[in-house]
């Protein structure tokens, strides 16, 4: 019988993305966002629509407390529906942030224009989408996020299905 060779490099990595609240009140930059999760060989793992509270947004980004635009990334954050995605693909978290672009969005505009926030950014706080920068991270924006979604489960028994469809 033949045994697949499942190699490290074919193992699906999870990413937390996000379409803030200013960005899912225009469809044509879900629409835009939508077909380039798609395009990039990312599968929806989960997705969901929610309105975030002023205090997860506080947990969420708690790292950057002492910032200067802290005030105005919670008020962004909380002021209407969110769409929040779990996506995999092979090394997705660096492959997902690379598809945004920079941080900075004058800076997206101007060295990567076709990222996501080149195309679509308005503003270095509208940003348009969010992305996990580390595994550490993705499991603390999921267990937020997504308090049900048991990452080491799904390892376990639904990986191997998305990876016998490649
Ligand atoms: P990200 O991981 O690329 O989203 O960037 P960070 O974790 O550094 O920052 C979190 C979010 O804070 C960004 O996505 C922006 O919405 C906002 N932000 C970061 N840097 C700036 C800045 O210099 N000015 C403003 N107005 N917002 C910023
Ligand atoms: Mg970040």
């Amino acid at each position: 019988s033949r045994v697949p060779i499942i190699t490290a490099s074919s193992c699906l990595e999870l990413t937390l993305a996000m379409i803030k609240p200013h960005a899912t009140k225009v469809p044509y930059i879900v629409k835009g966002v939508q077909n380039i999760i798609i395009s990039n060989d990312f599968y929806i793992v989960r997705s969901k629509q929610m309105t975030i509270s002023p205090d997860l947004a506080e947990a969420f980004y708690k790292e950057h407390k002492d910032k200067f635009f802290y005030n105005r990334l919670i008020t962004l954050m909380s002021s209407g529906i969110s769409h929040v995605y779990i996506l995999a693909r092979q090394n997705a978290i660096k492959k997902w942030r690379e598809i945004m672009g920079p941080t900075k969005v004058f800076k997206a505009k101007i060295s990567h224009p076709h990222s996501i926030r080149g195309q679509f950014g308005l503003t270095d706080t509208r940003n348009v989408t969010h992305g996990s920068d580390s595994v550490e991270s993705f499991k603390k924006e999921v267990s937020l996020l997504f308090p049900e979604f048991n990452v080491n489960k799904w390892y376990e028994t639904e990986e191997i299905h998305f990876r016998s469809n490649n």
